[in-house]
């Protein structure tokens, strides 16, 4: 639909053209302006309404990704010939965007299929596996996951305890896999297993299962303190056996596709983060306007006139580095440092922002009749998951360490 709506044809070449440039940080190409303003009409018309909603039912936003499913934005980078949007990454990172401005759980979940999922299938897959894991992961019917973290290792990802061992033409799984997003809801996941212990993180690889699946199963639901439409579980593997050839990527290759993985995950959850803060920003500038105390609206008050300007500051900021990060990804440049501090200050400034969100609402700030308590706690799982803030600090110094020793 996306595809369409911009000129089947066109819609690859202009992104890329376009974007190449960086002075798509000071005005969007045109493509990525109409691709913006179609995702935020659907946001506004079918997730700000329900978000809430949602969030309190704990439910999945089936229909809702189904629809995201047709217009593309379930699988953006994805060729069109492979049933994706072909479009480039800073156009994925406004859809994210507008989406989270939404519902973040809603925002999470394309996050989630889009670059942890189909991402490392996309990059490191055959052509058999990209036809059969990533097809059927593009119209929003099915939702894929993505199984790094363990219950004994989050940040040290290299630590992996899950173990893989070949017997004839299968490889059989050992081990639980902790917080998973989407796992009940998903038909897929990538997981990742030690085959080579001694090898440590050079002995991890990638494997692609599907789900429901023998030897494979949920744990509870998490009772989250935010993105309650999505579903997070451990996922527990119990002689869990594939053929052989759902091996992703060479053997030993795993922690490098996670690595890599995360490096584009990172751009989508700055994205996540600011579609949050924008919400907060939102619903505060509105309130602004529309709260009378001591005979004015509150907005005439330089207090809450400075906390409004500081948390706009926070929110283009976090943009525009966020766009850096993904033009530079779509120019097939190094982004690792650049998709770190994204990641940082995005989710620094969300939480920033919705804090200052309820400081202007007052009361009204704290119960959920007004979405701003739900931003609040939506906020917050953007500094811990796909990295933490401190771990995004660690890739930034490695990578400033690296660029003055050359
Ligand atoms: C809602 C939710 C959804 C998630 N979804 C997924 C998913 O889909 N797939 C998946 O694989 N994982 C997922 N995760 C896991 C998430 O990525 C981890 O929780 C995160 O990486 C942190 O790991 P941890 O919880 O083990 O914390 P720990 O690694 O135990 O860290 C605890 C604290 O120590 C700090 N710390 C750890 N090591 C260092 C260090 N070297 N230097 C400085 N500080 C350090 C951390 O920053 C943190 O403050 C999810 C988590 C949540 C809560």
């Amino acid at each position: 639909m996306l595809a369409q709506l911009l000129g089947r044809g066109t819609a690859l070449g202009l992104c890329l053209s376009g974007c190449r440039s960086f002075s798509a940080l000071a005005e969007l190409p045109d493509t990525h302006q109409i691709l913006r303003q179609t995702c935020r009409d659907f946001a506004d018309r079918e997730l700000t309404p329900i978000a809430g909603r949602l969030d309190r039912e704990h439910a999945f936003p089936l229909k809702q990704v189904q629809e995201l499913g047709a217009m593309g934005v379930m699988a953006m980078e994805v060729p069109e010939e492979l049933g994706g949007a072909g479009m480039d990454y800073l156009a994925y990172s406004l859809a994210v965007e507008e989406i989270s401005r939404g519902c973040a759980s809603t925002g999470c979940v394309v996050s989630v299929n889009n670059s942890l999922y189909i991402g490392p299938v996309l990059k490191f897959g055959t052509e058999e596996q990209k036809t059969e894991w990533i097809t059927p992961f593009t119209t929003g019917e099915k939702v894929g996951c993505f199984a790094l973290s363990e219950p004994g290792n989050g940040s040290d990802a290299g630590a992996a305890s899950t173990v893989a061992r070949q017997e004839g033409d299968e490889w059989v799984l050992n081990g639980t896999k902790a917080w998973i997003t989407n796992s009940w809801d998903a038909a897929a996941t990538v997981v990742f297993a030690t085959t080579d212990k001694k090898l440590k993180h050079k002995g991890i690889s990638a494997f692609l299962i599907p789900m429901p699946h023998p030897g494979l199963s949920l744990g509870k639901k998490e009772d989250k303190l935010g993105i309650k439409a999505t579903s997070t579980a451990n996922i527990i593997l119990e002689d869990c056996r594939v053929p052989l050839g759902n091996m992703l990527g060479p053997r030993g290759a795993g922690f490098k596709i996670a690595m890599q993985t995360l490096d584009s995950g990172r751009i989508g959850i700055a994205a996540q983060a600011l579609g949050i803060a924008q919400a907060s920003l939102d619903c505060a500038a509105d309130y602004a306007h529309k709260r009378i105390a001591f005979g004015a609206p509150i907005g005439k008050l330089q207090a809450v006139q400075f906390k409004l300007a500081d948390m706009n500051v926070a929110v283009e900021s976090a943009r525009l580095l966020t766009w850096k990060a993904a033009l530079l990804r779509d120019s097939k440049k190094p982004f690792t440092k650049e998709a770190a501090m994204a990641k940082l200050t995005a989710s620094e400034a969300v939480t920033f922002c919705s804090h200052q969100a309820i400081q202007v609402l007052g009361g009204m700030g704290y119960v959920s009749d007004m979405p701003a308590e739900r931003h609040y706690r939506d906020a917050r799982i953007t500094e811990i998951y796909e990295g933490t803030s401190e771990i995004q600090r660690l890739v930034i110094a490695g990578q400033i360490l690296k660029e003055y020793q050359a």
